[in-house]
């Protein structure tokens, strides 16, 4: 049996995972869960949201479903996910976005995904205080790191059928650290001449996106405007309870939802558990089990378009009902 860590976060996490473990045992495979805490409920006992033995448990099983962990603000700890994407150098986050059966949306036939940097840019946490009215933030971009996610984006597009990857900066303005994230995406593409390329400034591509973001395949952006987007495209789909993301390195890969751990409704039985579920589907076709990944994504597509939607979608199922809806067309 196959063991894999679990996160179950805070906020919405545990009602979430709660769902998707028991719609995966529904669906008849068998996971043996190493069940990790972290985040704002463990500082009391353990003094930091990220332990080490979550780290090693991650190790150790090569490949994690994390549910959203909250870090406390203004507290001195850094970011429960940046740490764990930089200390396990998740390079790559993938978001895909793609319309769902029964989610009506501004446009159709949406399908594309975002490829962000995870480890550097104004996330590497370099900060000063010059005095009491400036700050700085360091914004890091190596070479090292664009050539990895450039790499991973058209390996991707070339694995998955895409055919387009478009590089997102504002290197007319950041010349020197988006300038070499630009200078590094045309150096990669010319390993890939069957990929086609595009270039476009991050602001343009917000404007474009909002007016047909069907004319858009793989986008590949440094974290800070990876984050900013991928949010705008979760909203494209239907918002935060659908949107699913993976962060990917080469010795580990941790898969988790776009949204964060949603205190405004925390144990209300209200949270959309989608998107952590199409989460946990990629995560099982990232680790071979394609048949049971195919059985949980036609039963949630079947009951979407059946028209069962928790609130956030403008339903009024709960997350238990939604939950069983999904078992019970498990077929
Ligand atoms: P973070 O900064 O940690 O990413 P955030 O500020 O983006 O968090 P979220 O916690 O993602 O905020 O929540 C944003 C909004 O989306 C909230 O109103 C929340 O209730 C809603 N939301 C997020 N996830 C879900 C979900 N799975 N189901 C229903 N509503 C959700």
């Amino acid at each position: 049996m196959r063991t894999i860590t679990l996160i179950n976060g805070d906020g919405i996490g545990p009602e979430i995972s709660k769902s998707v473990v028991e719609i995966i045992k529904a669906s008849g495979l068998d996971i043996d869960w190493d069940i990790q805490t972290a985040g704002e409920d463990v500082i009391e006992t353990e003094g930091v949201p990220l332990p080490n033995r979550v780290l090693d448990s991650i190790k150790k099983n090569k490949i994690a479903l994390k549910a959203p962990v909250t870090t406390p603000i203004g507290k001195g700890f850094r970011s429960v996910n940046v740490q764990l994407r930089k200390d396990l150098d998740l390079y790559a986050n993938l978001r895909p976005c793609k319309n769902l059966p029964g989610v009506a949306t501004r446009f159709d036939n949406v399908d594309l995904v975002v490829v962000r940097e995870n480890t550097e840019d104004l996330y590497a946490g370099v900060e000063e205080q010059i005095d009491e009215n400036t700050a700085h933030s360091i914004k890091i971009i190596t070479r090292k790191a664009s050539e990895r996610i450039c790499k991973f984006a058209f390996d991707y597009a070339v694995k998955n059928d895409r055919h387009e990857v478009c590089v997102v900066t504002k290197a007319n303005i950041m010349k020197l650290s988006d300038g070499l994230f630009l200078d590094t995406f045309r150096q990669v593409a010319q390993n890939y001449p069957q990929i086609k390329t595009r270039e476009i400034l991050v602001d343009n591509l917000c404007m474009q996106l909002v007016q047909d973001p069907t004319r858009f395949d793989v986008l590949v952006l440094p974290n800070l405007y990876g984050d900013i987007v991928s949010d705008l495209t979760a909203g494209l789909i239907g918002g935060l309870g659908v949107a699913q993301g993976a962060n990917i390195g080469l010795e580990c890969a941790v898969f988790e939802p776009v949204h964060g751990s949603a205190p405004d409704i925390k144990g209300q039985n209200k949270a959309n558990p989608t998107a952590l579920l199409l989460s946990a589907i990629e995560m099982l076709k990232y680790i071979g089990e394609n048949v049971y990944a195919d059985k949980i994504e036609k039963a949630l597509f079947k009951t979407l378009a059946d028209g069962n939607k928790t609130a956030d979608l403008g339903g009024s199922l709960s997350t238990t009902e939604f939950t069983a809806k999904i078992i019970a067309n498990l077929g």
